[in-house]
């Protein structure tokens, strides 16, 4: 009984690494380092590529000149290559009216259905043109609103990085993968994605974030395996929306403390 209750708990515990902020400017030290990493440990980690950066805080980073052919080369060594984005430039007030409460402002939230598919469209053409093979999404800032979801299902890109839950699950014809913590960090149980921002790094952080991964490498996996794990029973349904519950709640109490 015990062991299965052990073999269950494993089965259903996993991190998916999400990398943001992957864009032709960018810290190119510490990218290759964190390539080296996940070489060494076989992990094949989410890629979040911005189609066509134009956030000036990322444009102050060095420009790799062979940026597309270096995204090929990771497709072509299965880590998945995910949409962050057409621009990254957040214009878009939200007022915390997302579809997941995150507020801040927002590349896509209030633009016209129209403007959405637009940018999604001009993306996935960049990644067409660089015969890169893309089938997820997760927005600049977290911020989705109806029409987002709407154009990502009609362009056929029906996986989304962002959500909460213990499990990913299906709602709208689209999965969502959960991802819950600004920290790194892993939970007892359930499948979650991280959102890793490398660009501010120094050389502390990269030190710990490698001995996380020595440590965690074996409830490491890829989006292949979180795929086969979307689970839309009834138990997983009432753990989400307790998980959105208490994450809100937190958040609200942490935005209070910083005020004090
Ligand atoms: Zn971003």
């Amino acid at each position: 009984m015990l062991n299965n209750i052990k073999k269950f708990i494993s089965q259903n515990t996993g991190l998916v690494i999400r990398l943001d902020d992957i864009a032709k400017n960018m810290n190119w030290d510490m990218m290759d380092k964190c390539e080296t990493l996940f070489d060494k440990h076989n992990i094949k980690p989410i890629m979040g590529i911005i189609a066509d950066n134009q956030d000036t805080s990322l444009k102050l980073f060095p420009e790799n000149e062979s940026f597309w052919k270096k995204v090929k080369s990771w497709s072509d060594k299965g880590w998945e290559i995910s949409i962050h984005g057409y621009s990254h430039v957040y214009k878009q007030v939200v007022k915390k009216k997302d579809i997941f409460g995150y507020g801040g402002n927002s590349e896509f939230y209030g633009l016209s259905y129209e403007e959405q598919k637009e940018k999604v469209e001009k993306a996935l053409k960049k990644f067409n043109e660089e015969k890169i093979k893309v089938r997820s999404f997760f927005a600049p800032n977290h911020t989705y609103d109806f029409n987002t979801l709407k154009v990502l299902k009609e362009c056929g890109i029906i996986n989304i990085i962002d959500g909460y839950g213990l499990m990913p699950y299906t709602k709208m014809g689209l999965n969502f993968f959960p991802q819950l913590f600004y920290k790194l960090l892993i939970l007892p149980f359930g499948i979650q994605s991280t959102q890793i921002h490398i660009n501010g790094w120094d050389e502390e952080d990269f030190k710990k974030f490698s001995n996380f991964i020595e440590k965690n490498s074996i409830r490491i996996i890829t989006f292949n395996q979180a795929i086969l794990k979307i689970n839309n029973g009834i138990f997983y349904k009432f753990l989400n929306v307790l998980v959105e519950k208490i994450l809100k709640i937190l958040r609200i109490f942490k935005r209070r403390g910083s005020v004090t």
